[in-house]
C-alpha cells in the first residue's frame, strides 16, 4: 500500500486539501496509512468530473457497461485477500469475516453485470388504437454515495454496483476509519477499465460528507451509518430536493421458543451477537427467550462467550477483533454502568480484555433486561447482548417490534405454525426462521422499517429504484391526430 492514500478524481489520483490523517489499526494502534482529506473545493471537483463523465457513460449501452462491472468481479476475486487484508488492519474484524465483505461485493458485481442485460421495464395495454405505450428505468445523474467503515467494501458495492449499471456516475466517500480499503476498492474499477470520472473517492469525515449531500450537481444521496447522522442528512439533502435512500441503525433481536433446536439456537446467537464485535447492522443485540428454555440456553451461552478467542484478526485461530477506535470502546464501556444503573446482572465479560494494545472488549451477555430499557432500546453497536425473559410467542413478537429500529429479526422454533406466524408479525425488513439475524443474501431487498431507512432498500431488484426514474413512453403510430382524443370526454380529460 502507498504512504499517502489520495483521492480519486476525473481518474486521477490526487492529493486532497483538506489535510492528513492517520487511519489506525485498532488491534495495534499503529498507523495503517495516512490519508489525504478532501476539501469541499475537491468535493466541488469531484462533482463537476462525475456530472461531465455522465454525458457519456448514460448513453454506453447498458451490456457493455456490464461487461466492465464482469471484469470488476473478476478483479475483485483476483484481490479478495488483499482487500480484506486492508479491510481487517484498518476495522479489525477477522480476516474469515473480512473475506467474506469483499465476497458480498463480488456477488453483488456479477448480480449487477447481468442486470446490463435486464434492467427490466414493462409494456401495458393502452387505451386507443395504433399507439404503444411503455415504462423505463432511467439513469438520474450523479450519486453520493457515504458510507460507514464497518462492511467497508460490501455497502459501497451494495451503492455503487447499481447506480453504475443504470448510468449513473458518483462519488463516494467511504467510512473515514476505513479510507485505504475504500481507495483499494475503487482501484478495481479503475483497472477495469471504467472510464474517467465515472467513479470518484473523496476521503474524509463529515466535512466532505456534508460537502457532498449539499452539493447542487449531486441529484442522489445514498447513505448508510448511524441514525443520528442519517437523519441529518436526510433532512439537508431533502431541503434540497434530493432524492436520498437510508440504511440507518439496528436493535435486532433473536426470539428463542421452548421447542428450539437448543445447540442450533446457541450457535446462531454467539455468531450473531459477537461476529464482527457486535458492530454489524444487522448483529442480534437482544435475545428474546421463552421462560422453559432460558436457564438451559444461559447457561450454554455464557459458556460460549467465555470461550470467544479475542485477537488481532489477522492472526490464526482469533474468533473477534476489537472494535473499530477508541470512541466505540468508550462507549460500549459506557453502557456497563448504564446496565448496572437499570439493575441488570452482567453475567459473562462486561470488561476490558487484558491486552497491552487495541479497543478490546469482551464478549457481553446481559441478564434481567426488561424490554424498555436503555439496553433494550439503544444501539450499543458493540459485543453486548441483553437477555429478555417472555412467556409466548406473541409476547415475543410485541417486545421484538417495541424498538425504534426494525431490520433484522429471527426466531428459532420447531413449530411451523409459530415461524409462520413470526413471519405474518415481525415487523422489520429482514425477517430469518431458525439461522441468526446476519447472512443477507444480495439477490433480494435488502434495509429496514422504523428508525432503520427510510423506506427504501439495498440489494436485488429493489435496489435499483434508488437509483432510477421511471420515464413513462407512449407511441402513437396511427399517422394522425386520433378523433377519440377529441370526442371521448374520458380520455380528453388525461391528456395532460
Ligand atoms: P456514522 O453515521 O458516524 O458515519 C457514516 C458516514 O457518514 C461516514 O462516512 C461519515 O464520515 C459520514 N458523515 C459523518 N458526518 C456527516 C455529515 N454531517 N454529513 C455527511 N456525512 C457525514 O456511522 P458509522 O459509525 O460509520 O457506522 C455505524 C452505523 O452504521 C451504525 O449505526 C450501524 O447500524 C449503521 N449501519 C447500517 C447499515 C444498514 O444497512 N442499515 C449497514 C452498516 C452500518
Amino acid at each position: 500500500m502507498s504512504d499517502l492514500v489520495r483521492n480519486f478524481i476525473g481518474g486521477q489520483w490526487v492529493e486532497g486539501s483538506g489535510g492528513v490523517y492517520a487511519s489506525i489499526n485498532p488491534a495495534t494502534e499503529e498507523t495503517v496509512a495516512d490519508i489525504s482529506s478532501a476539501s469541499p473545493a475537491d468535493v466541488d471537483a469531484a462533482v463537476k468530473a462525475a456530472k461531465e463523465a455522465y454525458k457519456e457513460w448514460r448513453l454506453m449501452p447498458a451490456p457493455r457497461r456490464g461487461e466492465i462491472l464482469y471484469r470488476v468481479a473478476q478483479l475483485l476475486t483476483e484481490r479478495k485477500d488483499d482487500i480484506a487484508r486492508i479491510a481487517t488492519q484498518e476495522m479489525g474484524k477477522i480476516l474469515a469475516e473480512t473475506r467474506g465483505d469483499v465476497q458480498e461485493a463480488i456477488d453483488m458485481a456479477f448480480y449487477m453485470a447481468g442486470e446490463g442485460r435486464r434492467l427490466f421495464g414493462y409494456t401495458a395495454p393502452v387505451e386507443m388504437p395504433n399507439k404503444f405505450g411503455m415504462a423505463l428505468r432511467d439513469s438520474v445523474g450523479v450519486v453520493g454515495v457515504i458510507t460507514p467503515w464497518n462492511f467497508p467494501v460490501a455497502v459501497p458495492s451494495w451503492k455503487i454496483l447499481p447506480a453504475l449499471i443504470a448510468g449513473n456516475t458518483i462519488v463516494f466517500k467511504p467510512g473515514e476509519d476505513t479510507a485505504a480499503t475504500g481507495a483499494a476498492f475503487v482501484k478495481v474499477f479503475e483497472d477495469a477499465g471504467l472510464p474517467p470520472g465515472v467513479l470518484n473517492i473523496v476521503q474524509g469525515a463529515g466535512v466532505p460528507g456534508e460537502a457532498l449531500v449539499t452539493h447542487p450537481g449531486v441529484r442522489i444521496i445514498s447513505f448508510t451509518g448511524s441514525t443520528l447522522t442519517g437523519l441529518a442528512v436526510y433532512s439537508k439533502a431533502a431541503s434540497l430536493g434530493k432524492k436520498v435512500t437510508l440504511e440507518m441503525g439496528g436493535k435486532n433481536a433473536i426470539i428463542v421458543l421452548d421447542d428450539a433446536n437448543l445447540q442450533l439456537a446457541v450457535d446462531a446467537i454467539t455468531w450473531s451477537a459477537y461476529g464482527t464485535t457486535g458492530q454489524r447492522c444487522t448483529a442480534c443485540s437482544r435475545l428474546i427467550i421463552q421462560k422453559g428454555i432460558k436457564p438451559k440456553l444461559m447457561e450454554a451461552l455464557i459458556e460460549k462467550a467465555r470461550s470467544i478467542k479475542i485477537g488481532y484478526g489477522l492472526e490464526d485461530a482469533v474468533q473477534m477483533g476489537p472494535l473499530v477506535n477508541q470512541r466505540a470502546l468508550e462507549k460500549v464501556a459506557s453502557y456497563m454502568s448504564v446496565a448496572r444503573n437499570e439493575g441488570v446482572k452482567i453475567v459473562a465479560g462486561g470488561e476490558r480484555p487484558n491486552m497491552d494494545k487495541g479497543f478490546f472488549f469482551e464478549p457481553t451477555l446481559f441478564d434481567g433486561v426488561t424490554p424498555n430499557m436503555r439496553v433494550a432500546q439503544e444501539e450499543i453497536f458493540g459485543p453486548v447482548l441483553s437477555a429478555i425473559e417472555v412467556g409466548s410467542l406473541e409476547e415475543a413478537v410485541e417486545v421484538n417490534n417495541n424498538t425504534p429500529y426494525g431490520l433484522s429479526s429471527s426466531i428459532f422454533t420447531e413449530n411451523v405454525n409459530a415461524a409462520f406466524r413470526a413471519i405474518r408479525d415481525l415487523s422489520t425488513g429482514i425477517v430469518y426462521i431458525n439461522h441468526g439475524t446476519t447472512g443477507a443474501e444480495i439477490q433480494f431487498p435488502f434495509g429496514g422499517t422504523r428508525g432503520t431507512g427510510n423506506g427504501m432498500r439495498e440489494a436485488g431488484q429493489a435496489g435499483l429504484d434508488s437509483f432510477t426514474e421511471w420515464k413513462s413512453v407512449y407511441v402513437d403510430y396511427s399517422g394522425r391526430l386520433q378523433r377519440a382524443q377529441i370526442d371521448n370526454e374520458d380520455i380528453l380529460g388525461k391528456l395532460e
